[in-house]
């Protein structure tokens, strides 16, 4: 996506992928400091290991309690999370509309993506968020820290209003690279109200179990592609100042259709 965005914009630079263990991470962050370095993203885990190596952290990374992307400013380091607003911006891309006042929007899952979707619930879309999460302790913990952005609660799938719910953010790993996973029950999929969107943050494959059930309801569903290029696409706008559109990302994470 990056290489694809340095081309569109005329730039010239690389973006290279580095395995980085927990112990490697404090010289990997120092690393970035290099005067012909203009930051990096952070994937699992270091999203919120990183926090106390930067310099400073904007508003939003700091509230998430995660960054994914570092950006250099002559010596100085910088946390950003682009993956709240790029998850914003995917979610409009997806036809999601003004939702009714006080609707819920159901996140599943409880790791740093949730984090990043219940930013979006609470502080942008502006309605309640309700965390399901296999393991109930953590949509606790993370209810609990997230209630100075809004109304948020933790709960079973049982105890969840799924039908007053005309959002649903799988923010889980669920279906990952394995067709035959669901994060949710295909009885309470089958609860959610008419036009409601199902958004997958998960990518691969192209169709989650989850999106297809969704659809075969009648329901809206999507992947996380959408979310993927546009957190790269402010990641690149931070660190080059260049606004290279969405579809230069999209375009580039797309197999080419066959002939
Ligand atoms: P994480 O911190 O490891 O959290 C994973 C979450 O998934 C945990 O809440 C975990 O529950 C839950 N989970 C894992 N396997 C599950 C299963 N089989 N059934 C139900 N729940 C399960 O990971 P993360 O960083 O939040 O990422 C979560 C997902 O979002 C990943 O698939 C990642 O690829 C995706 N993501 C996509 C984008 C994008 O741009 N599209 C950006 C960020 C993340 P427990 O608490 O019970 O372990």
């Amino acid at each position: 996506m990056h290489g694809a965005a340095f081309a569109h914009a005329g730039l010239r630079g690389t973006y290279e992928a580095r395995r980085v263990s927990a112990a490697e991470l404090p010289a990997a962050v120092a690393g970035l400091r290099a005067p012909d370095v203009l930051g990096a993203n952070l994937s699992l885990p270091h999203k919120e290991a990183a926090l106390p190596l930067l310099d400073s952290l904007s508003d939003a990374a700091r509230a998430i309690g995660a960054v994914n992307t570092v950006i250099h400013e002559t010596g100085q380091l910088r946390g950003e999370n682009t993956d709240a607003p790029g998850l914003l911006a995917a979610l409009r891309d997806a036809g999601l509309a003004e939702l009714p006042p006080g609707a819920p929007v159901v996140i599943l899952g409880a790791g740093g993506a949730a984090r990043a979707a219940a930013f979006v619930a609470l502080r942008d879309l502006r309605r309640p968020a309700w965390i399901v999460n296999r393991t109930l302790e953590r949509a606790q913990a993370l209810a609990d820290e997230f209630q100075a952005f809004g109304e948020v609660w933790a709960a079973s799938a049982g105890a969840t209003p799924w039908d007053a719910a005309p959002l649903v953010i799988n923010a889980s790993s669920a279906g990952l690279n394995d067709p035959g996973q669901t994060p949710l029950d295909a009885a309470l999929l089958a609860r959610l109200p008419a036009g409601a969107l199902v958004y997958d943050m998960v990518y691969k494959p192209a169709e989650t179990r989850l999106m297809r059930e969704a659809r075969a309801l009648g329901l809206s569903a999507d992947n996380g592609l959408g979310m993927l290029a546009h957190q790269a696409r402010l990641a690149f706008r931070a660190w080059t100042g260049a606004d290279v559109p969405a579809h230069v990302f999209l375009d580039a994470l797309r197999p080419p259709e066959p002939a």
